[in-house]
């Protein structure tokens, strides 16, 4: 579970308060979330998404993939002796290039936007300065690295961004997707294979890259100097974007436990990471 154990923290009060039980920030009364929290713990805010992911795999695909590994990441940086704490994750996010597909349950970039700066300036109450998106969705990338301006602009809170870090099959762990592995293939299906195979149905796993994009030079799918506005019907009918073929638990497990093993090491890199150099202003004033 934790690593609080050694820790029972006292009130301003001085009196003693419960041993925190888990590193669920929301499973803490709010004096007791008031009194564990210092200017250096870190809050870890998992992004996931609901929309479809093809016939074979669960609309919850990359909420499961956001929620249940960003526990595992916390869960270890605090057995690790870190000031780390989970808060709830969001289920609903920018998903409007599934907007097509039923099941599909999206916020605006407006919307997600406000939402996620009305949770700032509800984090900025706390002690807590510090707050980490683990991201399992794509989609909600660039709207996040916006986010971290705005909360740190308007509220002075330090801001990150990072996820589950799912890269497509190159041809050696699996299928060369070419770029593309990017939704509904290889890496998702393998971890959903790994972390709830009751919700797989491999049989309607199928392979979806478009081909006639390998070659192009400089507009690509994703990473590619010139992007382009998609939406995920542009690939297919079944608006995976990846091979899902091979998918196994096996490399589903692999990605886990290297993701929490990364996830470890960049939470202990942001706790220690400033702006500015030491003894030198950040030359920063939240806006108030
Ligand atoms: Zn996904």
């Amino acid at each position: 579970m934790s690593g609080l154990d050694d820790a029972t923290r006292a009130s301003s009060s001085g009196s003693a308060l419960p041993t925190p039980r888990s590193r669920d920030l929301i499973e803490l009364s709010g004096p007791a979330a008031a009194a564990a929290l210092t200017e250096d713990s870190v809050l870890v805010l998992p992004t996931g998404a609901i929309e479809h992911h093809g016939p074979h795999l669960p609309l919850a695909t990359d909420w499961l993939m956001a929620d249940l590994i960003g526990r595992s990441v916390v869960e270890a940086a605090a057995a690790d002796g870190q000031d780390v704490w989970l808060l709830p994750s969001l289920a609903y996010t920018k998903s409007d290039e599934h907007h097509w597909a039923p099941g599909t349950m999206w916020l605006t970039a407006e919307t997600l936007l406000h939402t996620v700066v009305d949770i700032g300036r509800s984090i900025a109450a706390t002690p807590a300065r510090t707050v980490v998106f683990y991201n399992g969705h794509g989609g909600n990338i660039a709207l996040l690295q916006v986010a971290l301006r705005e909360l740190r602009r308007r509220f002075g809170l330090r801001t990150f961004l990072t996820g589950t870090g799912m890269t497509g099959g190159d041809g050696t762990n699996g299928p060369d997707e070419h770029g593309f592995g990017v939704h509904g293939g290889h890496s998702e299906t393998s971890m959903i294979l790994h972390l709830r195979p009751d919700l797989v149905d491999m049989s309607k796993a199928e392979r979806w890259i478009p081909d006639h994009m390998i070659d192009l030079d400089y507009v690509k799918f994703n990473g590619g100097p010139v992007h382009f506005g998609w939406t995920s019907d542009d690939f297919g009918p079944a608006g995976v974007v990846g091979d899902a073929t091979g998918a196994n638990a096996a490399w589903g497990a692999e990605l886990h436990e290297r993701a929490v093993r990364t996830g470890v090491a960049q939470l202990a890199e942001i706790a220690r990471f400033r702006h500015a150099p030491a003894g030198r202003p950040a030359g920063f004033r939240a806006e108030g």
